[in-house]
């Protein structure tokens, strides 16, 4: 599942290096892809016993190779959601949810970020709470509604105006177009849900 968003997230380089020219400095989609790759290296080549090695290497290798801020939150996600999954051997619907919903405080201890700050946190923030909700339901379910709400959290990053980052010195400027790292978030959730749906899992 790890290495199929891998390769999903390199192909979605130009989305992101698009997205975040409209409000950036356009370094997200090369950074992310770096980072996925250098995810990709580090799975391929290691063997892991549980879920939270695997989400740790994922989390380090995103944190080293991404570059900026965005590599210090996306791999604090990945690191930070396995504080409940010591020795965890199933991603289901419940890990699904701990993952997110730690990764989440994760997060916004580290970045400082509330909702409403035109962040990844608009798009993370909905994704938990519906995985949340939805930890009793089968795993491809749970991603279906963790990745709709994370889309629609997306969506609405639009009407925010940026109060982190690069972006903030836009201002008004930055309305109209959805925070790069939020299509990022909706993206990675969108790419585990497509692989339970081809999967069958
Ligand atoms: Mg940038």
């Amino acid at each position: 599942m790890l290495l199929y968003l891998c390769e999903q997230m390199i192909g979605h380089t130009d989305t992101l290096t698009q997205a975040d020219k409209a409000i950036g400095d356009g370094d997200h989609g090369i950074g992310m892809a770096r980072g996925f790759e250098a995810v990709r290296l580090k799975l391929e080549g290691g063997s892991f016993a549980a879920l939270d090695e695997l989400f740790k290497a994922a989390g380090m290798a995103l944190i080293t190779s991404v570059g900026g801020a965005s590599g210090i939150i996306f791999g604090t996600w990945f690191r930070g959601g396995t504080k409940n999954l010591a020795g965890a051997a199933t991603l289901d619907s419940p890990a699904l949810s701990a993952w997110l919903v730690d990764g989440l405080a994760a997060v916004k201890e580290r970045g400082k970020t509330k909702p409403g700050d035109k962040t990844m946190v608009d798009a993370l923030e909905p994704a938990a709470a519906a995985a949340e909700q939805a930890a009793a339901a089968p795993l491809d379910e749970a991603l279906a509604a963790a990745t709709e709400a994370a889309r629609l959290g997306m969506e609405a990053t639009k009407d925010m105006v940026a109060s982190m980052g690069r972006a903030k010195t836009l201002g008004e400027r930055s309305l109209g177009h959805p925070d790069p790292g939020a299509v990022s978030t909706y993206l990675i959730l969108r790419s585990l849900w497509e692989y339970t749906e081809k999967s069958g899992e």
